[in-house]
């Protein structure tokens, strides 16, 4: 700790902007239709769990960031369980500092509540947002600057009731652009089969199919599915089997022609370095909250470009804000990433967004939002609509 408490007091110099108070909002934001995948419990989600974090300074500028309470693929957050994580332990280690000391905040949060990703991505995204808005300029100048103006997203194919709905949700996607789609798979073998001839067959080689079992396959039901799935050119299997296999994971990209990408299995930097060691997957995909926001998918992108893997950008369902951090990131790229599904909140699967100006998906491409952070601004009447008090 000798070296952080070396910037501390470099910092207690530093009479610049300080973070003043730490705001938490929690939202109940209701999906446009109920969000279905594979999952051990639950049937579907009639609302998603956000907390949008406030930081404020004593110069006025307030940064903002969100994270979720998924409750999926290794997570057992509650908004309760965040927001006490945040009072107490990491409100006491905000107050005071300046915003520009995001390598020894983060730091100091990890040190204070080890792995608590979920609470620090709120954080972390919220310091760049404040950053950014104290010099003027977009998150995405803070990461190297601009690459691409626009970024191309996939969709996510819900889980529906039968074939034809699900080509209708495809078709819906299609016509407003989208060309890369993430089929969740994994509950029943043969309506998966189904699904995945009948994109096939409506949109031939128009578009990119991939397809997501969310962990919930054992390890035969995984090769028997992926295996007969070979015929319909799946582009990457997310997932299949559970978070903690990654043995299976490796064994599994060698028994089945296609790749595979790890999702639930990667959550910190360490867990991304067993993947690579093991080669048990070929493709990554970071998630704001699951992976703690900006400041950490930063370092998974460093560590997954340089072990030749593929990046895909993700997100759990959410709003604006954290469809703008993983917009800002993709911007900052100078390498390719893949048409993730970083945009799915945005993208329909919420039934409203809680900004003033919406990231909208245009033609299947976010544009890269300019305005100083994030460059989001909160709308206080849809904040006041879907507040919800513990
Ligand atoms: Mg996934």
């Amino acid at each position: 700790m000798t070296d952080i408490g070396v910037m501390r007091t470099d910092f207690e110099k530093d009479p610049s902007i300080k973070i003043r108070k730490v705001e938490m909002i929690p939202l109940h934001i209701p999906f446009a239709t109920p969000f279905q995948i594979a999952t051990a419990r639950e049937s579907s989600r009639d609302f998603l769990e956000v907390l949008i974090l406030r930081l404020h300074t004593d110069q006025g500028i307030v940064g903002i960031g969100e994270t979720q309470a998924w409750r999926r693929q290794g997570s057992a957050e509650l908004l309760a369980n965040l927001m006490h994580s945040i009072k107490t332990r990491f409100e006491p280690l905000l107050i005071g500092r300046s915003p520009f000391d995001i390598n020894a905040i983060m730091y100091d949060l990890n040190a204070t509540l080890y792995n608590s990703l979920y609470a620090q991505a709120a954080i972390g995204d919220a310091l760049y947002d404040l950053v950014g808005k104290s010099l003027n300029v977009p998150v995405h100048a803070l990461l190297g600057g601009k690459c691409r103006d626009r970024v191309r997203v996939g969709a996510v194919l819900s889980m529906k009731p039968n074939v034809e709905e699900l080509v209708e949700a495809a078709q819906a996607f299609h016509d407003r652009g989208f060309r890369h789609f993430g089929l969740k798979i994994g509950i029943d073998s043969a309506a998966d089969l189904r699904n995945a001839q009948a994109l096939r067959e409506a949109f031939g080689e128009d578009i990119v199919l991939r397809v997501d079992a969310n962990a919930m396959m054992n390890f035969d039901a995984a090769v028997t599915l992926l295996r007969k799935l070979e015929p319909f050119d799946i582009d990457v299997a997310e997932q299949p089997i559970a978070i903690w296999d990654v043995d299976g994971l490796a064994a599994l990209a060698r028994a089945v022609a296609m790749p595979i990408m790890a999702d639930e299995s990667v959550s910190t930097d360490h867990s991304l370095l067993d993947i690579i060691r093991q080669r048990a997957a070929t493709v990554v995909q970071t998630k704001t909250a699951k992976n703690g926001g900006i400041h950490y998918i930063r370092r998974l992108w460093h560590l997954a470009e340089a072990a030749g893997m593929r990046i895909y950008p993700g997100n759990h369902p959410s709003t604006s804000v954290a469809t703008s951090a993983v917009a800002q990131m993709c911007a900052a790229s100078p390498t390719p990433v893949m048409e993730g599904v970083f945009a799915v909140g945005v993208s329909g699967a919420l039934a409203d967004d809680i900004v003033e100006n919406p990231i909208r998906p245009v033609d299947g491409e976010v544009p890269v939002p300019d305005g100083p952070g994030l460059g989001v601004t909160l709308d206080e009447e849809k904040l006041a609509k879907y507040r919800v008090e513990f």
